[in-house]
């Protein structure tokens, strides 16, 4: 029996699909944080470049990948649809559950197929040097790699914490001719300032967006980059989708679940959004996003605006949000604690047309287990997330369904979290009431 499903380097999509138009309710705009107005298109432009911020608002159904980019996507694309057999038979499923392999890319995650595209429209637009923030680590390595593939220049910030606790992601940014800074750092104010209150800071997402921030503003060849939450990043990750799409054609499936783990939202969204249209014609297709009990934005937070960092620097975005001043226990999956969720994920979660799930910690260690047991594979501590909900859609589902999970990256330069897991030392966290009361009470209020 097939397993693994491929396809010739001519079926990389040459379009992403842009969901705005077909949205049942149309996106709530961005606001300034200033004046709470909507935000003109050219506040954005001395962050991003323009063509981002088209895409950001396209009404485009769909949008053409430049050949450049698709050339640096044949290292790795179109990735391959595997169905997890011997995963099926251990749990003796009567489910089909196939699994998108996104890990086969050169930094090991989905992140590189928009890390390229948003360097490749940076050089379009002259820049030569793009600075970001990164927190476990993926982001930047994704950011690094695709400098190096199109000869620009990359500066990361990492948080000083996973700076000190994950020595390799710091050596793999480097390896593609990344610069990278533990934040605070010594290299821009906001790091100064923060240092000479504390020297011993161990830093916050927040704190390294702020300090990528301002090397952006402050140098004319630079631009700010961020690899999740916005709607062009979400567009950007519908390769995945669309080719998941052309390989169940292939083999003659049609999908009833739909599965991915949200962070930022981007790996889930780019995944399950080309199958919007089918959707909306009435398909039962089930949309499911699979998240943290420790940070459990779609589940628990509230649909407002709110700011997407910590120091109110961003625009106003309309998503569920936990409060931009949460700070999320220290799980293992890095990638999952974010405060907020994209807008455009959220506006589909609102409208019922994504099944938010949330899951403990140990349990998707467990999941994780036994899929490596089974298929070999050792997954991110984010992605397991989304393997422990498609163990769980096929105990509950009809028998004979079709499942496909998004296999979002894997674990191997996450072994440490592996070790506190076997030692049994991870805590599964049940936020209090009252902890997302307090953090919902600092959103700006309308
Ligand atoms: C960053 C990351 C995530 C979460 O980010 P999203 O934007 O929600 O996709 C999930 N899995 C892996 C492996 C990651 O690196």
């Amino acid at each position: 029996m097939e397993t693994r499903f491929t396809l010739p380097q001519s079926e990389i999509p040459r379009q992403w699909y842009n969901a705005l138009p077909d949205l049942p309710t149309p996106m709530a705009p961005p606001l300034d944080p200033e004046s709470k107005e909507p935000l003109r298109p050219e506040q954005l432009e001395p962050i991003f470049p323009r063509a981002l911020i088209e895409q950001e608002l396209s009404p485009e159904r769909f949008i053409d990948i430049p050949e450049e980019v698709r050339d640096v996507y044949s290292l790795w694309r179109p990735t391959p649809l595997v169905r997890a057999k011997r995963l099926e038979e251990a749990i003796g499923s009567k489910s089909r559950i196939y699994f998108k392999d996104e890990s086969v890319s050169p930094t090991g995650s989905h992140k590189p197929n928009t890390a390229v595209a948003q360097a490749y429209f940076n050089k379009q637009a002259g820049v030569r040097r793009m600075a970001t923030e990164t927190g476990a680590g993926q982001w930047g390595t994704a950011l690094s790699f695709s400098c190096r593939m199109l000869d620009m220049q990359c500066s990361v910030y990492m948080v000083r914490i996973s700076f000190e606790q994950k020595p390799y992601r710091q050596i793999l940014i480097r390896s593609y001719g990344g610069e990278i800074y533990p934040s605070p750092s010594e290299y821009t104010k906001t790091g100064r300032a923060m240092l000479q209150e504390d020297p011993d800071c161990k830093g916050s997402l927040g704190l390294a967006i702020s300090e990528a921030v301002e090397d952006a503003v402050n140098h004319e060849d630079t631009k700010y980059t961020l690899g999740s939450v916005l709607n062009h990043v979400l567009l950007h990750q519908t390769v995945t989708g669309l080719e998941t799409k052309k390989q169940l054609e292939m083999i003659g499936e049609k999908p009833d679940h739909l599965i991915g783990c949200v962070g930022g939202g981007s790996n889930c969204g780019g995944f399950v959004i080309p199958f919007l249209p089918e959707r909306l014609q009435g398909e039962n297709i089930n949309f499911i996003a699979a998240e943290p009990k420790a940070c459990p934005t779609l589940t628990r937070g509230s649909y407002l605006y709110d700011f997407g960092d910590m120091n109110k620097l961003t625009p106003l975005m309309k998503m569920y949000s936990l409060g931009h001043s949460f700070m999320p226990p220290p799980i293992h999956s890095g990638g999952l604690r974010y405060h907020g969720d994209a807008p455009l994920l959220c506006n589909l979660a609102k409208e019922g047309l994504v099944e938010p799930r949330a899951y403990f910690q140990n349990e998707c260690f467990d999941a994780a287990k036994l899929f490596q047991n089974t298929e070999g594979y050792l997954p991110a501590p984010e992605t397991t997330h989304a393997i422990r909900s498609a163990i769980e859609t096929a105990q509950r589902a009809e028998p004979g369904s079709c499942i496909v999970f998004l296999y979002s990256g894997h674990g191997l330069l996450d072994l440490s979290s592996y070790d506190s897991y076997f030692k049994g030392e991870l805590t599964d966290y049940e936020l209090p009431q009252e902890e997302i009361d307090k953090a919902l009470s600092f959103c700006p209020n309308w």
